[in-house]
């Protein structure tokens, strides 16, 4: 079973998947590691500073390194949910992700650029479109510790197919940033 966690940076993916390969074993592809490694990309963003991925060549490399043995195979990247068809939406306010984008020195407009795609649920949206079953978990006041522990519980039921409760209980669409952000 493929899960990716996809959101918007500086919402948790890497760490939170760091401590699940920790606490369970799962397998984890970081995407975006994989595609600078072995240059995916068929543009360079010079403007953004940012690669432009090629998806149909990364997709074709994820199934290949999908280890059989691992019940779960879990995909990191804001670009997952291109790929995987269960997805978990990482969510994170706005203030907080400032904070953290900050601390890791992004430069002001992409802090903005950011933070509006937060606020504009662009990719709780996309996920939305394009996969089959999509869970979105508020990790603002979440350590990364809660925050695999509740991804745990997902996968889980996943993978005893009992996923409605779940379901119900991280169903997209819960988070809104719009109030506090745009007013
Ligand atoms: P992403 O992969 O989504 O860009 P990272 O995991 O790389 O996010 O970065 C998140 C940053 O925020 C890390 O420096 C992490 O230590 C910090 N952080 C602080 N609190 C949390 C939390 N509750 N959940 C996730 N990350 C947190
Ligand atoms: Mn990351």
């Amino acid at each position: 079973m493929l899960v990716g966690i996809t959101g918007t940076p500086g919402t948790g993916k890497t760490s939170v998947a760091g401590q699940l390969k920790k606490r369970s074993g799962y397998h984890v592809i970081h995407l975006n590691e994989l595609i600078k490694e072995e240059k995916l990309y068929s543009e360079v963003d010079t403007e953004r500073d940012c690669v432009v991925a090629d998806m149909d060549i990364v997709e074709q490399r994820v199934m290949e390194k999908i280890d059989g043995l691992s019940p779960v195979t879990i995909l990191d990247s804001h670009l997952s949910h291109h790929i995987a068809d269960i997805v978990i939406v990482l969510r994170t306010s706005p203030d907080k992700l400032r904070e953290r984008l900050q601390q890791r020195n992004y430069p002001e407009n992409k802090i903005q650029e950011n933070l509006e795609a937060e606020a504009l649920d662009i990719i709780l949206f996309e996920s939305v479109e394009w996969c089959d079953k999509v869970f979105e978990i508020n990790t603002t006041e979440q350590t990364i510790e809660d925050t695999s522990v509740a991804i745990e519980e997902i996968l889980s039921a996943l993978l005893t197919d009992r996923d409605e409760q779940v379901a119900a209980k991280y169903k997209p669409g819960s988070v809104d940033w719009s109030e506090t952000f745009f007013s």
